[in-house]
């Protein structure tokens, strides 16, 4: 019997990466090329139509037949039309039809899918979330994405879009500012971007006094990685900043528990890897706010896959809408 292969293809705003995938879900062959989205949308999208002729010449090599691409991307999409409407990590590319384009070069049907959903698949399929019906995701990066998956599923509401946007539920409506213009979301509290902004409102306050995270911001190099390594080093202001962190997340599961009916999370995402700063504020908050929930039975878990989620989440979303 012939053997299939799915692409999966993670596009980051400097990096994209590309995956072979095969029918049990091992990841076969693995590619990292420059998205070189600065270079113009033509020059991008031919490194991603090259990324993925060199996967299927991987997959003829294997013995395997390439069966369709699955694209994971950051932003508003229209899905139906496989257009981008609006990525962070790709500026120029508005309302920009790579499916279509991408499809015709490599001869290939493409499935694109926001990257919260990527997650939310790839987890479900081979991670924490495995044969959990029901449950709730979340990526921590430079924003805060989500997924909601109901039986299995990934829930799409109406459409409208907004399903899953769980970084933009407002936790404090008298929060800092958010991205998306409101005050107090998650995201807001809850992802590198928080942590950054969150420390440049403590120097204006005058509360950073020591901190090492000090001279960072006064040399303007300040990332969220370094207030990681200030909060494990004992830091008070960094550690204040996961506090805030962990009890904004724990304050929009809770919600989403109560009002859904769940009992899982899994969180995952490039700022998750300062799981250690956040889980005891996280834990405490939802212990604070779980009145209706039976709180021995709250599962929060730390996604387990990696960088390789991504990738695995987008080759299953090829593999599903085209099994072959
Ligand atoms: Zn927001």
């Amino acid at each position: 019997m012939e053997r299939k292969m799915w692409i999966g293809v993670d596009v980051g705003g400097t990096h994209t990466r590309l995956a072979l995938v095969d029918q049990d879900g091992n990841v076969r062959n693995v590619e990292k090329v420059r998205t070189e989205i600065e270079r113009g949308n033509e020059r991008a999208v031919s490194q991603l139509v090259e990324g993925c002729r060199r996967q299927i010449e991987a997959a003829q090599s294997f013995g395997a037949r390439v069966v369709a691409v699955g694209v994971g991307i950051a932003g508003k999409l229209d899905r139906k039309g496989g257009r981008i409407l609006f990525s962070p990590n790709l500026p120029s590319m508005r309302d920009f039809p790579l499916v279509e384009l991408l499809g015709n070069a490599v001869g290939l049907p493409v499935v694109m899918e926001n990257d919260a959903n990527v997650f939310g698949v790839g987890e479900s399929r081979a991670g924490k979330a495995k044969g959990v019906p029901n449950w709730v995701g979340l990526t921590l990066g430079t924003g805060v994405g989500g997924c909601l998956i109901f039986n299995g599923k990934l829930w799409r509401g109406d459409d409208t879009g907004t399903a899953g946007e769980i970084g933009h539920m407002i936790v404090d409506p008298s929060g800092p500012r958010c991205a998306c213009g409101q005050k107090g979301c998650l995201e807001a509290h809850a992802s590198g971007t928080a942590l950054v902004d969150g420390a440049k409102q403590l120097h204006r306050e005058g509360k950073l006094g020591g901190s090492p995270l000090e001279a960072k911001l006064e040399d303007g190099v300040l990332e969220p990685a370094d207030v990681y390594a200030a909060a494990r080093s004992g830091d008070p202001a960094a550690r204040r900043l996961f506090q805030r962190m962990g009890w904004a997340l724990g304050l929009a599961l809770v919600n989403l528990f109560t009002v859904l009916g769940l009992e899982r999370a899994v969180i995952g995402g490039g700022v998750s890897a300062s799981w250690d700063q956040f889980e005891a504020p996280l834990r405490e908050s939802l212990r604070r706010h779980s009145t209706m929930l039976n709180l021995d039975r709250l599962v929060v878990d730390r996604s387990t896959l990696g960088d390789l989620g991504p990738l695995l989440g987008a080759a299953f979303v090829a593999a599903e809408e085209y099994p072959g």
